[in-house]
């Protein structure tokens, strides 16, 4: 029997609850598929940080100083994030939006870039997609303060357009440096780009999703959804959308 909580969070989210299936989500299937030199490649083989120094310097930000991102620190990267000049992305942000939650949590959520209310507010998945965001959470009895969200581009994209490849990897070695320290249980990869970036894929993201992906050298579980943005303009994806809720909290249940 749902709960009275879960049941609201569900419409919240516009689950129709007799309409909901549920796959098996057993299958453990595709890996990154890294490409050799890719960012993915790269944390599959990555040199092991030393300890992190929060009171390191931040490094300057210049492209050749993103090296040394994998040594630092909490303090330190958001404070080489928030200096960051190493892609054009700079020129245009209202300021970087690093990512927000819990750095123990289990359960990281990744998307694409900010957008003009995160670019705003400095705070990733806020406005209405952040609020159905909060909602799917609470499906899965997890409060947003319990997770750790993030994007790949820390700054946003003019007139929100896609990130360009050189963009996103600039800016990859933070979002590695977050997972590393985060060193969460199971990522979930929300929206098209995120995806196809961790996972270094082609597939569009109706094939991504609905299975467990590995990530990294520490072969994270990585689940690929929709979009919360994309969930509201199409409400027919929200019952896939939430089996791969499903997938998410069945990682995040596993004892072993
Ligand atoms: Fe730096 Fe990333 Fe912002 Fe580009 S998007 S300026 S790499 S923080």
């Amino acid at each position: 029997m749902l709960d009275a909580r879960r049941r609201a969070c569900l419409e919240a989210i516009g689950i129709e609850l007799w309409s909901r299936r549920l796959t098996d989500g057993s299958a453990v299937g595709a890996n990154g598929r890294a490409q050799p030199g890719s960012p993915a490649a790269r944390h599959a083989n990555p040199k092991l940080p030393p300890p992190a120094v929060d009171t390191a310097a931040p490094p300057d930000t210049g492209p050749s100083a993103l090296d040394q991102v994998s040594q630092l620190g909490w303090d330190a990267l958001r404070s080489a994030v928030a200096d960051c000049h190493a892609c054009v992305l700079h020129q245009t942000r209202t300021q970087t939006v690093f990512g927000v939650g819990d750095p123990d949590a289990d359960l990281m959520i990744i998307g694409e870039a900010p957008g003009a209310d995160e670019d705003r507010q400095g705070e990733p998945f806020v406005g209405r997609a952040g609020q159905l965001l909060n909602a799917m959470l609470g499906a899965i009895h997890l409060a947003r303060a319990d997770v750790y969200i993030a994007n790949i581009l820390k700054c946003r994209p003019p007139s929100n357009r896609d990130p360009k490849p050189a963009e996103a990897e600039a800016c990859t070695p933070y979002l590695e440096r977050q997972i590393a320290l985060i060193e969460p249980k199971v990522i979930l990869a929300v929206g098209r780009i995120a995806a196809q970036w961790l996972l270094q894929s082609d597939q569009p993201i109706g094939r991504l999703r609905g299975t467990v992906h590995s990530y990294g050298t520490a072969s994270t579980p990585l689940v690929a959804s929709y979009h919360p943005a994309y969930l509201l303009r199409s409400p027919l994806a929200k019952a896939k959308a939430w089996e791969d809720l499903v997938l998410v909290s069945r990682i995040l249940n596993d004892p072993s």
